[in-house]
Parts: structure tokens; C-alpha cells; sequence
């Protein structure tokens, strides 16, 4: 049996296919044919899985994708299917087995500038169920480079990587893993939408729940809120039910003058976020963690000032940045010779 699940991979795989028309220069195309070399050389050699084939890995599989098939639970259970790749796969330390060709392949197309990336389908063969305690061992190939492709996502190659897939040393599936590489096609912001520009990217909308509900309320009513211990008086931020110095449940509010420093910052310039950041274009923006008056200290945005030019120990304000007719977030404000 055969599954393709490209709705895995959200629906680019449309979007990259629809109108992908091969190159009417395709033979001019020296990168091509080095890119090509690489077809039938290994992308992972004598790979192991991290785990056997075990039930609780299973079962937080069958959570998550929300199946209740009996035959993956029980004295008698098998693993599903479309588990084949999650056994072989190295999890954030990886694995330590990786073969040079796929890294080289990738360079080669990060230094013709087809630098980003995207998956666009799978393909997986199954010949036989695997079950607890199965040992899996795995080689992958880089089986073909497609010519170059213009697509909507921009021009670039498709690279096709088939992972054999065993247990105890027989085989027991297939995994085919297509990414397209590309090159990422600039689109000026006035290009995206319209020419006015009330419209920009709007700011999510801050997560509020039972124990932070009263910090929320504080800001809405232009109000910074700290919580203050009911037993050991230790301010805390941001909002938590209950005191981390001494543990008790008890807490009152105080609030906060707005006098603050930059503790720390960090500039985002990767992914553009467009509605954090000032222009609203999808530029860098700093993040700020700043140390309020009153001794702490909450993650915030400076305004006012451009990114660059954040500095750690900046005296800044709060203000409240209106996000939404409704909504307003607390911000601060350079309040070293600015307008603030
Ligand atoms: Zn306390």
C-alpha cells in the first residue's frame, strides 16, 4: 500500500506545482548538470533509529493525530503506517551519521542563491506492519534533482531523497521526501497589497487566561499591573498563581510607575514579522527586555527609536500601543532626548 499525505505540508505543494514550467534554457543550465551528479549518491548511510518501535511513542502519535484505530493499542498493537518516518528520525541532537553529498548538494544551491526551502510532498511504501521491539535501520539516497523550475514560490530545483527503511535487517518500507530549493523572490511591499496603507499586519492577540486575566484588564485600562506577594511582599512579573520565593497562592496588585531600562535586547531579523515591526514592511525589530522601576523586568518592545540603535541601560517610558480598536499593548518609549 501507498500514502501520499502532501496535506502534511500545507497546501504549497499546490501552489508550487500549479504552473511550474520547465526552463527553455534547461540545457544551458551548467548548475544543472553538477546538481545532477549528486543523483543516486547517498543522503544517510547506516542510520539507526534513535528508539525501537515502543508503545509510548505510538501512543503520543495516535494523540496528536487524533486516531483511535484499535489495532495501534493492545497485547497485539502495530505501529501506524505513517509512523515509518518518525523511527528514523535523529530529534534535535540529530544524528551523527549523516553523509557529506546531501550537505554539499545543499551548499551548492545555497551559493547559487537558491537558498530557501520548502517541502512539498511525501511518498511512503509500506511491506509490513512494524511492531514493538522492531530494530530499525535505514539508508537514504538522493535519487533525482529536477531541471530548474519556475513556480510560484520562485525558480529552483526539486530534490527527491528516498529513505529504505528496515527492521532487523529486512525491509519493511519506503519514505520519498521531495523539497524544492529556490530562490525567494523579492516582492516590494507596495506590490503586496493595497497602495494605502491602513492595512498592515494586525498583532496577534495576547493570550489570556485565568492567571494573567488581571494584567490584561490593567493594560486595557492604561494601567502596568505588578503582582505583589500577600505573604513576603516580592513583586513578580510576569503573572503567576503563586509566589515563587515563599509559595503562597496569596497576591495583591501595584502599579508600575513606568520608569524603566533596557535590561537586555535582541534584534528579529529572520523570519519578517510585519507587524512587529515598525514600518510594518517586515523589517528587523528589536525585542527588549525591560527592568521596570520597581526591580523587574518583562519582555517589551522599544518604539521610537530604530532598531539599531537600542541600547542596553536606554532609560525608557511605557506607553500603551494601540493595536486593535480594542486592544492596546504596553510598550516602551526611548526617553533619552526623544519626543517622549
Ligand atoms: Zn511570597
Amino acid at each position: 500500500m501507498t500514502a501520499g499525505h502532501a496535506g502534511a505540508y500545507e497546501d504549497v505543494n499546490e501552489g508550487v506545482n500549479e504552473g511550474a514550467d520547465e526552463d527553455v534554457n534547461e540545457g544551458a543550465d551548467e548548475l544543472y548538470g553538477r546538481l545532477r551528479a549528486y543523483e543516486g549518491r547517498p543522503a544517510a548511510t547506516a542510520g539507526t533509529g534513535k528508539d525501537l518501535v515502543n508503545e509510548p511513542m505510538i501512543r503520543h502519535w495516535c494523540e496528536a493525530m487524533g486516531d483511535t484505530n484499535p489495532a495501534y493499542t493492545g497485547p497485539d498493537a502495530i505501529a501506524p503506517p505513517t509512523m515509518l518516518q518518525a523511527w528514523t528520525m535523529g530529534g534535535l541532537s540529530g544524528h551523527t551519521d549523516r553523509s557529506g553529498p546531501y550537505d554539499e548538494l545543499f551548499a551548492l544551491l545555497d551559493g547559487a542563491g537558491y537558498t530557501a526551502v520548502v517541502a512539498t510532498d511525501c511518498e511512503q511504501e509500506y511491506l509490513r506492519p512494524l511492531r514493538p521491539g522492531d530494530r530499525i535501520t535505514f539508508d537514504a539516497v538522493i535519487e533525482t534533482v529536477s531541471a530548474r523550475k519556475t513556480t510560484k514560490l520562485g525558480t529552483g530545483y526539486f530534490v527527491t531523497t528516498r529513505m529504505d527503511v528496515r527492521a532487523q535487517g529486512a525491509p519493511v518500507g519506503t519514505h520519498r521526501f521531495r523539497i524544492l530549493k529556490y530562490r525567494p523572490k523579492y516582492r516590494p511591499a507596495k506590490e503586496k497589497g493595497n497602495a494605502k496603507r491602513p492595512n498592515r499586519a494586525a498583532r496577534p492577540d495576547p493570550v489570556v487566561n485565568r492567571d494573567n486575566a488581571g494584567f490584561w484588564e490593567g493594560v486595557a485600562a492604561g494601567r502596568l499591573l505588578i503582582q505583589r506577594c500577600g505573604a513576603c511582599a516580592d513583586l513578580r512579573f510576569p503573572w503567576l498563581p503563586g509566589c515563587n520565593t515563599c509559595g503562597s497562592p496569596e497576591w495583591e496588585t501595584v502599579e508600575a510607575s513606568g520608569e524603566g531600562t533596557v535590561f537586555s535586547y535582541v534584534v528579529m531579523h529572520h523570519p519578517p514579522f510585519p507587524a512587529f515591526s515598525e514600518s510594518g514592511e517586515g523589517g528587523p525589530y528589536a525585542v527588549a527586555l525591560i527592568e521596570l522601576a520597581e526591580g523587574v523586568r518583562m519582555v517589551s518592545n522599544v518604539v521610537g527609536v530604530p532598531y539599531d540603535k537600542v541600547r542596553v541601560g536606554m532609560p525608557v517610558r511605557l506607553e500603551f500601543l494601540r493595536t486593535g480598536p480594542e486592544a492596546q499593548l504596553p510598550v516602551f518609549r526611548s526617553s533619552a532626548g526623544g519626543e517622549g
